[in-house]
């Protein structure tokens, strides 16, 4: 691997409950023990309802946290059952991710997707942009024509870059257990990364991740795709040993 800073993005979607802190203890106790060579940065997703416990047991720890999603309205309101950007702020989180495609399939257009984004960033808090294209999207040959109009959507937005880190997760891939051919892989991050490119003058372009269907099996496969700056993985990170697995297998 040429650049030893990778990151590590865990998405526990609607799963974990008070005893899961275990997990995150173990990837602390890891991270505070690896070899000094390694550097990755690991931010865990979690369910809202554990970031404060969360973060307060786990003070200073080399685990950051973040949210899953948050309410276009950045700080309160009479929006039942929603949270906003400040709330997650104030429970500890310091990241968010924005666009997944199962927030997208229920509902989240891109123009409330920009919404949340600002809303975020208004709060301070990093937003992980998910991008991907869907399966009959992907069969009909248009992923590089959605990935362009994801991406534009944030220069026409004027989303804050130094805030942004851009996952591209094929929705076809999540969950599912297919990942994309090594060579298609890297065709896209070499198109995202030239689009984002070629529309700022700053050599700092936001960090580009690959989610879906990311294992400890698998992950060597991704290692090649020079672009592609860490890992957004769901499944395998409710899993310390697996998660930690993952890491390792980038280090070798
Ligand atoms: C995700 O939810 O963002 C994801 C990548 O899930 P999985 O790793 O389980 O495919």
């Amino acid at each position: 691997m040429t650049n030893n800073l990778k990151i590590f993005i865990g998405n526990w979607k609607m799963y974990g409950d008070i005893s899961s802190l275990k997990i995150l203890r173990r990837i602390n106790t890891f991270l505070n023990t690896k070899k000094s060579k390694m550097r990755p940065r690991v931010i865990m997703c979690i369910p809202s309802i554990l970031l404060y416990p969360f973060s307060k047991y786990l003070k200073n720890s080399k685990v950051s946290f973040g949210a899953q999603n948050c309410h276009e309205i950045d700080s309160y309101g009479p929006f039942t059952g929603s949270i906003s950007a400040k709330m997650l702020k104030k429970a500890g989180a310091k990241y968010v991710i924005i666009g997944h495609s199962e927030n997208r399939i229920e509902g989240d257009d891109q123009k409330k997707i920009n919404k949340k984004i600002k809303s975020a960033q208004r709060q301070n808090l990093s937003v992980i942009y998910c991008i991907g294209e869907n399966l009959t999207q992907q069969k009909k040959k248009l992923t590089f024509k959605i990935l362009k109009k994801q991406i534009n959507s944030i220069f026409l937005h004027k989303i804050n870059l130094n805030k942004l880190i851009i996952a591209y997760e094929p929705t076809w891939a999540i969950g599912s257990g297919n990942i994309p051919r090594a060579e298609e892989l890297k065709k896209i991050f070499s198109f995202i990364k030239t689009i984002i490119k070629n529309k700022i003058k700053s050599k700092k372009i936001p960090k580009i991740l690959y989610g879906g269907s990311v294992n400890n099996s698998n992950i060597v496969s991704f290692l090649a795709i020079k672009d592609c700056d860490g890992f957004l993985i769901g499944g395998a990170s409710l899993s310390s040993k697996k998660f930690i697995d993952i890491i390792k297998k980038c280090y070798k």
